[in-house]
């Protein structure tokens, strides 16, 4: 079974015992910290975590990170199945760089101006909990906006914002991989994903790769021929050991109702 957090552990030791440097994303994109200067040549790894749901699931990640003296980038949302102060300030005390996962395009139906003081308001609010340094964009499939529009307008270098990938990631330079559909390579044929379509991927040695399952890339890995510089990009929502007891527990919650309900007939 793939997308196992047991599959995630031995992904992360193949890539600490291949002698990958793991950086946030504000760490590789500041070219002014004297740590950028001493990785510049070395084998770098971003992990990078788009917290669409389930916050739990990213704190599950980030704490085992930690343990490993890993550090990764996490993108909340601003909304109720993201946003969540705890599991945010537990995460910058653990070492992890925090940042905004916008959508105020579709919040605000597309309106740029509305859009642009919604996300200045967002932005205050999370760095009441930690200086936010870079944002990424949130891809609603269903939406006709795209968030990434307010920047047609306005600048969010003017805010402080170091780097948002889809516009500051040089794709042939830093190898990119995404977990989205619970695939490693999902976006090679997904129509919407408009960053590949702008900005596409011309580095032969990129266009030999492909992989499929997790475990594709830690063969890689351990084999050497995986990018020495990528960004690897999780949804932890979708990574999950306990669906054997979950599918249980709702199986026998279903259970439990048609017994209350045949009770709750019979007493009448
Ligand atoms: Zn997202």
């Amino acid at each position: 079974m793939d997308f196992t957090i047991k599959i995630y552990k031995e992904l992360l030791k193949s890539l600490q015992d291949a002698g990958f440097f793991f950086q946030t994303y504000a760490g590789y994109s500041d070219k002014s910290t004297k740590q950028q200067k001493e990785v510049d040549h070395h084998k770098r790894i971003i992990l990078r975590h788009d917290v669409d749901a389930r916050p739990e699931n990213s704190l599950r990640f980030a704490r085992i990170q930690a343990k490993t003296g890993i550090v990764g980038t996490y993108y909340f949302r601003m909304v109720p199945q993201s946003y969540n102060e705890a599991i945010i300030k537990e995460m910058v005390a653990l070492g992890h760089e925090v940042g905004y996962h916008y959508e105020t395009m579709d919040t605000c139906k597309g309106d740029v101006d509305k859009a642009y003081e919604e996300f200045c308001r967002n932005l205050e609010t999370f760095r009441k909990l930690t200086p936010v340094n870079t944002i990424s964009m949130h891809g609603s499939p269903l939406s006709n906006f795209d968030n990434r529009d307010i920047w047609k307008k306005y600048d969010y270098k003017k805010l402080g914002i170091i780097a948002e990938p889809y516009f500051d990631i040089n794709f042939n330079e830093l190898y990119y991989i995404t977990d989205t559909g619970r695939r490693w390579d999902g976006h090679l044929f997904n129509v919407r994903d408009k960053a590949t379509k702008e900005n596409p991927v011309t580095n032969p040695e990129f266009l030999k790769l492909r992989f499929h399952s997790t475990k594709d890339i830690i063969d890689s890995v351990n084999a050497g021929t995986f990018p020495k510089q990528a960004m690897l990009n999780f949804h932890p929502q979708r990574w999950n050991d306990a669906l054997v007891p979950w599918v249980k527990e709702l199986v026998w919650q279903n259970a439990k109702n048609q017994v209350k309900r045949v009770l709750v007939r019979r007493s009448r």
